[in-house]
């Protein structure tokens, strides 16, 4: 075999929903989360087809990826503008600071980016939600996880009316921000997006998948953890800081697509 050749011994396909009679059926090849124009370009580079699914000819989600702060003070036109060109620019220099290894440099140019963003951009639009994907995954590698954790919430919620609700990434993201609550040491929180990440991860990955056992494991002792919050607030954070400072800090793998490793939980 040729060393860049590989052999498919087994796919499994997992069905999102209910399937009707003559439906036509779709595979996702790269992430949803992109403009149609981008994502047709991307499928055309890859796989060498013109995409001719509803979303992408349509552009079904495009106003929502692109969508602006609605309201009384709507932004004007050339504001936008310049906003979106500020983003573009921003995540280029994260791509250099990245690369780098620089990751405060990183923090910093996210949360420059997201106080010019945040006025002006609604909270679906895919340039706000690639700084929230990145600032809140940099920042539990650093382990700053309350701010991790705040940034992890509006990116999970901007997710939550873009995506299927049955999506594998969607689930994976709400999985990654549950778990830095939890860290963050917001357990209620933690502990409901745990949950439903699990109930995600039971239909796109199904119960026998890793991933999914992991989760059902992280759900167990998240659920134990939330009793004990509930029964003693101050006995719960004693607990924690205690545990907190008994063990040494210890130093997270560089950001991933992996689920971050626990802080102080030992998994049952
Ligand atoms: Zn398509």
């Amino acid at each position: 075999m040729e060393p860049n050749t590989f052999q498919l011994l087994r796919i499994e396909l997992r069905a999102l929903g209910k399937i009707n009679k003559g439906e036509e059926l779709s595979v996702s090849y790269v992430d949803f989360l992109n403009l149609s124009e981008e994502r047709r370009k991307q499928l055309k580079k890859q796989y060498y087809f013109d995409c001719t699914c509803e979303h992408c000819t349509k552009g079904t989600k495009d106003d929502l990826l692109l969508a602006i702060k609605d309201g009384d003070d709507k932004p004007a036109e050339n504001v936008v503008k310049e906003v979106v060109q500020f983003s573009k620019n921003t995540l280029e220099k994260i791509d250099k600071a990245r690369a780098e290894g620089s990751y405060h440099e990183v923090v910093k140019l996210c949360r420059e980016c997201l106080k010019r963003q945040e006025p002006v951009l609604a909270d679906t639009n895919i340039y706000m939600l690639q700084i929230l994907s990145i600032v809140s995954e940099v920042l539990s590698y650093l382990q700053m996880f309350e701010e991790a954790a705040e940034n992890a919430k509006k990116m999970v919620d901007g997710y939550l009316k873009i995506y299927h609700p049955n999506n594998a990434q969607l689930g994976m993201s709400i999985m990654r921000a549950g778990v830095t609550h939890w860290h963050a040491g917001l357990i209620e929180v933690g502990h409901g997006m745990i949950c439903k990440a699990f109930a995600i991860l039971l239909i796109t990955h199904g119960p026998t998948h890793p991933i999914t056992k992991d989760l059902e494991a992280m759900r167990g002792q998240t659920e134990m953890e939330l009793r004990m919050f509930q029964e003693n607030e101050f006995v719960y954070y004693k607990m924690r800081e205690a545990a907190l400072s008994n063990k040494p800090f210890q130093v997270m793998e560089e950001p991933s697509n992996e689920i971050p490793s626990n802080i102080f939980h030992k998994k049952p």
